[in-house]
């Protein structure tokens, strides 16, 4: 069975790892080919290339693009594109455009909740303000002991619905895929059981996505349970989707997978790298 982590995040977004450590990890899993997925972002690519590279392990450059879609955060992932690509870096940049007013908004609402200091303990952990993300006020919950599990952050303060969650619009399903096509990339809806909204709404994305040109959906990660699996395996099918996998690994003991230990696919699925190698 081929060892390959399509999903994978670091430090030029919010992983903890930098990018020559996260294929370190990979490579004492046994991961044979690997994808850097940081959000929005493709700084990291050159480094891990290189890692991989003297690692032995095939090496898939890829971003993850924050969309909006009908009110609603997805993420959109992007494998095989071409990370020089100036258009696409350029989208990139300004689809992270608003992270750090964001982030500021973040901290007065965590002040209103009684929890100072947020905006400062997330730039402490040593991140680029322009790529913050609530993973990052997770982390600094925890470590003021605000909260028991970054998860629980998320359930506390930072998920929609919550107080110090800041409504954000992202770029659009149509433009995402765009970018990623034209960069010469294959676009991948990221864990698909992670947004809460209803069957007919979930359908409705992948109607949309699949006349916009996407290729495939994640059916094994690490951001939604095993017990989804054979759901997603049997939506694929049914729309004609390639299938991925990838461990949406950040940072270690913050995850569901490890980077590099990433369940097979189910079976009779057509995988997204039927036709790389
Ligand atoms: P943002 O881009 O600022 O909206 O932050 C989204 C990031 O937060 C995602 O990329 C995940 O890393 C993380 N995240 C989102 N929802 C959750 C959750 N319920 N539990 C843990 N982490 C989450
Ligand atoms: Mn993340
Ligand atoms: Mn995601
Ligand atoms: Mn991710």
């Amino acid at each position: 069975m081929l060892n390959i982590d399509l999903h994978s995040h670091s430090k030029c977004s919010d992983g903890m790892l930098m990018p020559q450590e996260l294929v370190a990890r990979a490579a004492a899993n046994g991961a044979k080919v690997l994808a850097l997925t940081d959000h929005d972002m493709v700084r990291g690519v050159v480094q891990a290339r290189e890692a991989c590279d003297r690692a032995g392990i095939r090496f898939v450059p890829g971003a993850e693009i924050s969309i909006t879609w009908c009110g609603r955060s997805i993420h959109i992932v992007g494998l095989q594109l071409d990370e020089n690509n100036r258009e696409l870096v350029a989208n990139l940049d300004a689809n992270r455009g608003g992270r750090i007013e964001r982030a500021v908004e973040i901290g007065r609402r965590l002040e209103q909740q009684g929890i100072p200091g947020a905006y400062e303990g997330v730039l402490r952990q040593g991140v680029e303000p322009i790529v913050i993300s609530r993973k990052h006020f997770s982390r600094f919950l925890v470590e003021a002991k605000i909260c028991t599990t970054t998860t629980d952050a998320f359930e506390q303060y930072l998920k929609k619905g919550r107080p110090a969650y800041v409504f954000h619009e992202w770029t659009t399903l149509e433009n995402a895929v765009s970018w990623i096509k034209n960069a010469g990339g294959i676009a991948v809806i990221a864990h698909p059981g992670r947004y809460d909204i209803p069957e007919k709404s979930l359908f409705a994305l992948f109607d949309e996505f699949k006349q916009l040109g996407g290729a495939g959906i994640e059916v094994v990660t690490g951001s939604h349970g095993r017990d989804l699996y054979p759901y997603f395996t049997d939506l694929a099918k049914r729309y004609g989707f390639l299938a991925s996998a990838g461990s949406d690994f950040h940072a270690p003991e913050e995850n569901y997978l490890d980077v590099g230990k990433v369940p097979p696919l189910p079976e009779g699925l057509k995988p997204v790298w039927h036709d790389w190698f």
